[in-house]
C-alpha cells in the first residue's frame, strides 16, 4: 500500500500558522497569470468564490457546472447560518474558542492546523460577504445579528433568515459574473465532468459531457480545482439535492486521488421524516430552530395521545435532561443518536414511531408569535407546506437523516489532492471537520477555501511547477476521451431489468 503524501503542515506553533505560511508562499507576476488557465469544476460557494478570486488575480478561468445556472448549486439550500469568531455578542467568543469547538465538534479527529486556519479566516469571510451586500440579519442598532448552533455555547452564527446559503451564493455569483463580464471567466453550464486528464501523473484537464447535445468535450488547463460538493446522496434519502451525485470526486478517486474518511457522514437530527415509499429526498429543518424549539417525546413508550393532550410532567425533554450545559443545542451526532435510541425504544411519535417533537410553544409564549415567525419565517412555511401542520400551533415532527459528508478526497494543507495539480475545495474534500461537523461551519469552510486559501496555494504550486499548455488532442486527452466513451457505451449495453434507482433505493 502506498503511503500518504506529505500533508505539508506548517512548522511551529499553529496559532497564526496560516498567516505565517501564507506570507512565505511564492507569488506569480500578474503578467504571467494571464497566460495560465485554471479549470474550476462547480459553482457552489467553494467553486464560485475560488473562480471569482482567481480571475480577479488575473488568471484565465474556465468554470464547469452540471447545473443550468451557477445559482442552482446545492449551496443555495443552506438555511441556518455561517460561523465566525467575530465576537460581536458579549459572550466572550474568540478565534481560540471557535478552534476548540471545531476540534471538539469533530470528535478530535480533525486536522488541527486546518481548524485553526478556518477559525482565523472566519471573520474575513463575513467582512467580504458584507462588502458584497449579503443581507445578513442585523440588530436594532445596525450591527450584525448572531444566533447559536449545535455544539457551541456562544452565539457566533451569522444568518440571513433561513436563506443564508442562497444569499451567500448570490454574493459569490455576483463576484463570478463580474469576472465573466470582464472576459476573465468562461462559464460553461450543463457540463458533467466524466474523467480527469493527467499527464505524467499531474492533473491537466477534464473530459466532460455537454448535457444538451450529449457531445464529449476536452478541457485542458495548468491546474484543476474540484469544488463539486458532498456525497450524502449515496444514501437514498438524504437532505441533499438529487443532483448532488458525487460523480466528479468518484472519477478522480478512480484515477488515483486518495479518498479519506468515507464513513464520516453526518446525520442531522432535524429533518422532516419521510412520508411514503415514493419520496426521493428529505427536507431539512434548520438546526437554528433548536435555539427556540424544545425537543421532547412522551415519557411513556407507546403513548399515542396528541401532543397537546400530554401534560408537562409526562413529557421527556431528553436533550435538556441528558445534556444540561447544551440542552437542545447538543451536537448533531449526539442529538441524532439519542432521538434514534428513544424511537427504537418505543417512545417515537408519528407514523411508525419515527419522529420526535420540536416544540415552539414556550418560545411563542415567551417572545410572541410575530417574533418567532419573523425569525424563522420561510422554515415554518416550508414545514407547513410539506406536512400540512402549522408548527406554531402543533409541534413539528422531526427525525435524523444523512445530511453532510466530512469524508472526501484527501487534501494536504494547501488543499491539493494526492494527484499533483488537482485541488479540492468545499464539501468535496475531507476537510477540517473530523468525525462530525459543527453546525454552520460548512459554509465557512467552502468560502475560506474559495476566497482565501486556494487562491494563495494554487498560485504557490503553479510558481514551482511551470506546466506547458497541452493540446486538446494530446495522447492523454485522447485516452481520457476513450475511457469516457467506453464507460458510456458499457452502460448503454447493460442488459439488466432493474433501473438504477432500484439499487439506490436499497441504500
Ligand atoms: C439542506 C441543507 C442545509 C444546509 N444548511 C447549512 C447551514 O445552515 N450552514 C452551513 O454551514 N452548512 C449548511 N449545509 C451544508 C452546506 O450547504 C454545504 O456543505 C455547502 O454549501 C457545499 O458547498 P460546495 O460549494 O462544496 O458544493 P455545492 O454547493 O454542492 O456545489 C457543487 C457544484 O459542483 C457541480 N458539480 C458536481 N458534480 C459535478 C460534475 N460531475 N460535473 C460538473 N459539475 C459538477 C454542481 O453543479 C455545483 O455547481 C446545508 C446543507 C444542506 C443539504
Amino acid at each position: 500500500m502506498s503511503s500518504l503524501p506529505d500533508p505539508q503542515l506548517p512548522a511551529g506553533p499553529i496559532a497564526e500558522a496560516w498567516r505565517r505560511s501564507r506570507e512565505a508562499l511564492p507569488l506569480i507576476s500578474p503578467l504571467r497569470k494571464r497566460n495560465l488557465t485554471l479549470l474550476v469544476v462547480g459553482t457552489g460557494l467553494a467553486g464560485a468564490s475560488a473562480a471569482a478570486t482567481l480571475a480577479e488575480q488575473g488568471y484565465r478561468v474556465r468554470v464547469l457546472s452540471f447545473h443550468d445556472s451557477p445559482r442552482r448549486a446545492h449551496s443555495v439550500a443552506a438555511q441556518g447560518g455561517i460561523n465566525a469568531a467575530r465576537a460581536q455578542a458579549v459572550d466572550g467568543d474568540s478565534v481560540s474558542r471557535l478552534f476548540a469547538d471545531t476540534l471538539r465538534g469533530g470528535d478530535f479527529r480533525a486536522r488541527e492546523a486546518g481548524c485553526q486556519r478556518l477559525a482565523e479566516i472566519s471573520s474575513a469571510i463575513i467582512d467580504q460577504c458584507v462588502a458584497q451586500g449579503v443581507p445578513f440579519a442585523r440588530e436594532y442598532g445596525g450591527t450584525l445579528a448572531t444566533r447559536s448552533f449545535g455544539g457551541a455555547l456562544v452565539s457566533r452564527t451569522f444568518y440571513a433568515r433561513g436563506q443564508t446559503g442562497q444569499q451567500l451564493l448570490y454574493g459569490a455569483y455576483q463576484a463570478l459574473m463580474r469576472q465573466v463580464a470582464a472576459g476573465r471567466v468562461e462559464l460553461l453550464c450543463r457540463r458533467e465532468v466524466l474523467e480527469l486528464i493527467t499527464v505524467d501523473g499531474v492533473a491537466r484537464g477534464v473530459v466532460c459531457r455537454d448535457l444538451l447535445s450529449g457531445a464529449l468535450e476536452v478541457h485542458t488547463a495548468q491546474a484543476v480545482l474540484l469544488a463539486t460538493g458532498g456525497y450524502s446522496n449515496v444514501y437514498f434519502l438524504s437532505t441533499n439535492a438529487l443532483k448532488s451525485n458525487a460523480s466528479a470526486i468518484w472519477q478522480a478517486h478512480r484515477q488515483g486521488a486518495l479518498f479519506a474518511n468515507p464513513c464520516f457522514t453526518q446525520i442531522h437530527p432535524t429533518c422532516i421524516p419521510s412520508g411514503d415509499a415514493y419520496q426521493c429526498k428529505l427536507t431539512l429543518m434548520s438546526e437554528s430552530l433548536r435555539n427556540d424549539g424544545r425537543i421532547w417525546l412522551p415519557a411513556s413508550a407507546g403513548d399515542e395521545r396528541a401532543p397537546a393532550a400530554i401534560p408537562e410532567d409526562e413529557r421527556d425533554y431528553f436533550l435538556e435532561r441528558l445534556y444540561p450545559a447544551y440542552g437542545n443545542m447538543a451536537p448533531r451526532d449526539v442529538a441524532s443518536r439519542r432521538a434514534r435510541e428513544l424511537c427504537n425504544a418505543g417512545h417515537g411519535v408519528g407514523p411508525g414511531g419515527r419522529s420526535v417533537y420540536l416544540d415552539l410553544r414556550d418560545a411563542i409564549a415567551r417572545e410572541g408569535r410575530q417574533v418567532i415567525e419573523a425569525r424563522y419565517g420561510n422554515l415554518l412555511e416550508m414545514y407547513e407546506r410539506i406536512s400540512g401542520d402549522d408548527p406554531t400551533d402543533t409541534p413539528m415532527r422531526i427525525y435524523p437523516a444523512p445530511h453532510y459528508t466530512m469524508g472526501g478526497l484527501w487534501v494536504d494543507y494547501p488543499l491539493m489532492s494526492s494527484i499533483p495539480g488537482l485541488f479540492v475545495l468545499g464539501e468535496a474534500n475531507f476537510s477540517e471537520h473530523g468525525a462530525n461537523r459543527l453546525g454552520a461551519s460548512a459554509l465557512m469552510q467552502g468560502l475560506a477555501d474559495g476566497y482565501f486559501i486556494a487562491p494563495a496555494t494554487v498560485t504557490a504550486w503553479l510558481s514551482g511547477h511551470p506546466t506547458p499548455t497541452i493540446a486538446d488532442d494530446a495522447p492523454a486527452c485522447r485516452e481520457a476521451l476513450e475511457r469516457a466513451r467506453s464507460r458510456i457505451g458499457a452502460l448503454f449495453q447493460g442488459g439488466g431489468t432493474l433501473p438504477v434507482d432500484a439499487f439506490h433505493r436499497q441504500l
